[in-house]
């Protein structure tokens, strides 16, 4: 990566202000349920500890309307980040203010403080000078470990950024190395696995892959646009009407650069859009009206999988179908499983691809999991995250 990162800077004794991505999800009673996002900081939090700094987290959580809001405190964040770290982290009572800023000259080294959510102030998302001046008092480094939230220029991830020194931590580094290596020098075959819902927010992302890679296999709602756009039939399905010009592009390009664009030959499809539909497997180009594509059939699955297992790198980026109802997860588990099997770089993004690779409890067989979802894409697009963009330059 060029830019500086924790490495490059002195820390011992500095007071330094981490953004994180500490939005995790929470259950009715307020607990954490899911930590990955607190145990992917970890290393470089640990980083800090050890090099004698006095650490200040900040953090988004969720989306409140302005003001504080009790059920989107970062007080259950505190707790089970303190247990991770074996130390109590405080929650300072907001992210600004003269409190705070008492609260952060105390600190010793190796102490950390978690600020409360930074959304409770609208200037947040407003990139508000004053107030990014108010968080810069903070800290005398500034340090941006939130890849999940730098295609935002927000105050935390902006404006703060401009008036420290600031770098980049051992996650956002780390983040920044998988994915730029995915569109500079992938070992080659390398095949893009897409899916998810929509056409539409995968557009840009389709257009840069299906120039850099020789596989591209297309599931998921919008396997329906693509075959749509070349005139089959598809019931009932989701199609982006707005879209088919798009997918005869990229089909286009595929073709004039000798791509594999692997489509769906048969199909999962069910009578209604339920748990328990009606479903049947049917040949892609032969949906009846009346039905809806829930899945990728079995032929297919089959040579996506053989498909994969003859690249060098795969990305995957959205669920082959309907995964969060049992009876149309097959095609998204197969994809998951290849994955985990494969001796190649395997990289996931994407907010349900993810919780797919990590409901099929094979997370750990994979190269990289990114943390971020429109990040991610925004990256893989070839667009500049700000939050990035803003670290000092190596
Ligand atoms: P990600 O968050 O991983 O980037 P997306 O947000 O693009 O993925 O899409 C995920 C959603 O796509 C899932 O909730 C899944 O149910 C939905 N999906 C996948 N295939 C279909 C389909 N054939 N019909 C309707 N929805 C689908
Ligand atoms: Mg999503």
């Amino acid at each position: 990566m060029n830019k500086q990162t924790i490495r490059d800077v002195a820390l011992a004794g500095k007071r330094v202000l981490v953004r994180v991505d500490f939005n995790v999800p929470l259950d009715e009673q307020r607990r954490v349920v899911d930590d990955t996002r607190l145990r992917a900081s970890l290393p470089t939090i640990r980083a800090l500890q050890q090099a004698g700094a006095r650490t200040v987290l900040v953090s988004h959580l969720g989306r409140p309307t302005p003001g504080p809001d009790p059920s989107l405190s970062l007080a259950p964040v505190a707790a089970a980040l303190g247990a991770l770290l074996d130390a109590a982290v405080p929650l300072a009572p907001d992210c600004v203010g003269p409190e705070v800023e008492h609260m952060a000259a105390g600190l010793q080294p190796g102490q950390v403080l978690l600020l409360e959510n930074v959304r409770f102030h609208p200037e947040e998302e407003r990139n508000d000078p004053a107030f990014a001046a108010q968080l810069a008092r903070l800290g005398d480094l500034y340090v941006d470990d939130a890849f999940g939230t730098a295609h935002r220029a927000h105050a935390s991830t902006d404006g703060v950024a401009r008036l420290l020194p600031a770098v980049a931590g051992l996650l956002l580094e780390r983040e920044i190395d998988y994915l730029s290596r995915l569109l500079e020098s992938p070992e080659r075959p390398f095949g893009a696995v897409i899916g998810g819902a929509k056409v539409s927010t995968k557009t840009a992302v389709l257009t840069q892959l299906v120039k850099r890679v020789e596989l591209l296999v297309i599931g998921g709602a919008m396997l329906c646009t693509f075959l749509k756009s070349m005139g089959h039939d598809i019931g009932d399905s989701l199609v982006e009407e707005d879209q088919l010009e798009t997918a005869r592009a990229i089909a286009e390009t595929a073709r004039a650069r000798d791509v594999n664009l692997l489509l769906p030959t048969d199909v999962v499809i069910a009578d209604r859009f339920a748990a328990d539909a009606q479903a049947q497997v049917v040949a892609a180009d032969a949906i009846p009206s009346g039905w809806r594509v829930m899945d990728i059939g079995p032929d297919t699955t089959e040579r996506i999988k053989n498909a994969i297992l003859a690249c060098r790198t795969v990305l995957w980026n959205g669920p082959m179908g309907v995964f969060e109802f049992p009876a149309f997860a097959h095609g998204t588990h197969a994809v998951a499983m290849a994955l985990a099997a494969t001796e190649a770089t395997t990289v996931v993004g994407g907010g349900e691809t993810v919780a797919a690779i990590e409901g099929a409890g094979v997370a750990d067989r994979i190269t990289h999991v990114s943390t971020g979802g429109g990040a991610t894409l925004e990256f893989l697009e070839g667009r500049t995250l700000p939050g990035v963009a803003v670290l000092l330059d190596r």
